[in-house]
């Protein structure tokens, strides 16, 4: 008998090291277990061959491997009662083989797997009729248990090298790849990728406290402050592991935080179906790539970052150097608008002064909506908040701070624009939803502000100066002021006197199309001629802008008619690269109430009438004497 038992031992040795030539040294083979389970089954006419892995922090046995379907097997009773007499150390470490009787033909025999001491896994037969093992006398039975062991230990120990050798694989692969992602949803998409072919039978959430849109096809959830995710949380927080099990819906959960050096990034779920306690072999492969993964997305973000950083101070950059090349004002301003609705996707951008008489008014430049009767409501909350914090504000839903039915823009941007004593100012930017501004963005918008307002304060300084001084310092013509001031004692002290209002048509093209440089020549060009037009005592003025005028004191409406025509003809056959001019003319006589401000009306009229009809033309309002 003992012959046997050597026998089939051998046997069993010889099935086990043909299997590992056939693979020809190299142990790719998870299966290598299920393998030396059926040879066992097959030698020893076996029904079933069942092993069982002991799972120490939970005290349980799990099925590891079986030559039946693993799912379906059921442990019967005299089974069941052994193994946990087993782990309630009922049984000590001398129990090799025990055989036992389940139902009239049924007998089972089981071998537990010892090491040190401790049990560390079960494996059950279900014998037949004819079993081998059934044959044995106690003193074979114990050797033979003692052989199984061996082999079952090595055939154990090479499934585990094999699976690991397969996922280190893996994780090497998605190593390599994070490392030359610098985008946060490959990142994010390589992992989920790589836990379906290691683990196809589980499923995969990515829990993301902060959500970005904008990436298909990623299992990402919102990782939510509640209760009902208490354990997702607590590893968020904890960056550690958390388990969950739920037998109740028979599964098991893990939650791996996606850890880097700087902090957590989001939580990894992984759910186990039809599993109790979570493998715990798994566990330190999928908390390294968690680890991996963690500092890849950090990677990721700080690279973003700094992308974004660099474009910030390109956009900075950018700007202050518009500015400084001496625009007016309104451009100033209108360039100003542009840009923060393009940077900051904003709905509505307002600059928002106080004037010489203490009244909050709205620059140029600033949209429309500010001009409306609706804007009253937000400017009260400024000038409320602005006047008792004098720093920038940063509003997310109006509607905390504001109990009003009209709000309809509820994310709201406020930034000083001057400070000192150049005057008080504050950039105002609006968009109707809520939450729309991030606090980057909110922290670009003061940069911008910051390095923009010495421009500002320049255009507004030369605006107020060019009132003050009575020479234009660019055209060399009288300055508006001084030439209200001459048509104003004019009105007062002559008999009559006649208005020309000269605008240069389609100006802002010249200036598109070569540049301010070449704009400023024409403007200089179209002021010289209207020079050497008028006489000495007539007064040639830069109105603003591309706007020029001239007063004729005590000249009848035809000498300005006729000068006017002149010059149109001049400007048009003359001005390089070639521009026209519009021309309004009016004048008024004794006889009738005038003031310098109808008299300028009139021939505005005039002017907007002659751009209306065609421009390049002159057009008079009022009656030929
Ligand atoms: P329109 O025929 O209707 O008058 O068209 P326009 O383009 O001349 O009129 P608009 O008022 O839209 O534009 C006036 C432009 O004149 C805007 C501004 O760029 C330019 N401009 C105003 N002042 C100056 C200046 O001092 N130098 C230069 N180069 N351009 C100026
Ligand atoms: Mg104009
Ligand atoms: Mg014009």
């Amino acid at each position: 008998m003992k012959n046997k038992t050597a026998q089939m031992l051998n046997q069993l040795r010889m099935l086990f090291f043909q299997h590992m030539q056939t693979r020809q040294g190299e142990l790719h083979d998870e299966t290598f277990l299920e393998t030396f389970l059926l040879d066992s089954k097959e030698l020893l006419a076996m029904e079933e061959v069942t092993f069982f892995i002991f799972d120490e922090w939970k005290q349980q046995f799990y099925k590891e491997a079986s030559t039946g379907s693993l799912h379906d097997y059921i442990m019967e009773a005299p089974v069941q009662e052994y193994m946990e007499k087993i782990w309630r150390n009922q049984v000590g470490d001398g129990d090799l083989m025990v055989r036992m009787q389940a139902g009239v033909l049924d007998i089972h025999v089981v071998i537990p797997l010892w090491d040190n001491g401790k049990v560390i896994g079960v494996t059950a037969f279900k014998e037949r009729e004819d079993s081998v093992l059934s044959s044995l006398s106690m003193e074979e039975g114990a050797i033979f248990a003692n052989e199984f062991t061996t082999i079952l230990k090595t055939a154990i120990s090479i499934s585990k090298i094999s699976d690991d050798e397969r996922r280190y694989k893996q994780l090497f692969k998605v190593t390599e790849k994070f490392h030359s992602s610098m985008s946060r949803d490959a990142v994010l998409g390589e992992i989920i990728a790589t836990l379906h072919t290691v683990y196809p039978t589980f499923d995969y959430f990515l829990l993301l406290s902060h959500d970005h849109d904008g990436h298909a096809n990623l299992p990402i959830k919102e990782l939510e402050y509640n209760s009902d995710n208490v354990a997702a949380l607590q590893a968020y927080v904890s960056g550690n592991m958390e388990f969950e099990d739920q037998p109740s819906e028979n599964q098991s959960i893990l939650y791996a935080p996606l850890k880097g050096k700087q902090g957590v990034y989001g939580v990894l779920q992984i759910i186990a179906p039809k599993t109790l306690t979570f493998p715990k072999q798994e566990i330190e492969f999928i908390s390294l790539l968690a680890n991996t993964a963690g500092s890849a997305l950090e990677n990721a973000q700080l690279y973003q970052q700094s992308k974004r950083l660099v474009a910030d101070l390109q956009l900075i950059n950018e700007i202050s150097h518009h500015l400084n090349s001496n625009l007016r004002l309104d451009e100033t301003m209108e360039y100003m608008k542009r840009q923060i609705m393009e940077s900051f996707r904003a709905e509505e951008v307002g600059f928002m002064m106080l004037d010489r008489d203490d009244r909050w008014t709205f620059l140029s430049g600033s949209s429309d909506f500010f001009d409306s009767g609706e804007v009253g409501l937000y400017v009260s909350f400024l000038i409320d908040r602005l006047g008792q914090e004098k720093e920038s504000l940063f509003i997310g839903d109006l509607r905390v701070h504001c109990q009003d039915e009209g709000i309809r823009y509820l994310s709201l941007m406020a930034v000083p624009m001057l400070e000192g004593d150049e005057g008080k100012g504050f950039a105002v930017i609006l968009h109707t939803e809520a939450y729309f501004f991030s606090f980057d963005m909110f922290k670009l918008l003061r940069s911008l502000i910051h390095h923009s307002g010495m421009a500002m304060a320049n255009s507004m300084l030369r605006e107020e100066l060019e009132k003050m001084v009575i020479t234009d310092h660019l055209t060399q013509l009288h300055s508006r002021g001084f030439l209200d001031e001459r048509m104003s004692r004019s009105i007062e002290e002559d008999e009559g006197g006649t208005f020309i209002m000269i605008d240069i048509d389609n100006f802002k093209t010249i200036n598109d199309t070569y540049g301010h440089q070449v704009g400023d020549e024409i403007l200089i060009q179209v002021a010289n001629l209207l020079k050497h037009n008028i006489r000495d005592h007539d007064i040639g003025a830069r109105w603003g802008g591309e706007e020029l005028a001239i007063y004729l004191p005590r000249e009848p409406l035809e000498t300005g008619i006729r000068i006017a025509e002149r010059l149109k003809d001049k400007v048009r056959d003359i001005s390089n690269p070639g521009v026209t001019i519009s021309v309004g003319v009016t004048h008024w006589g004794k006889g009738r109430p005038d003031s310098v401000k109808e008299v300028v009306k009139r021939a505005d009229e005039a002017l907007y009438s002659a751009k209306n009809s065609g421009k390049d033309r002159v057009h008079v309002h009022g009656i030929l004497q």
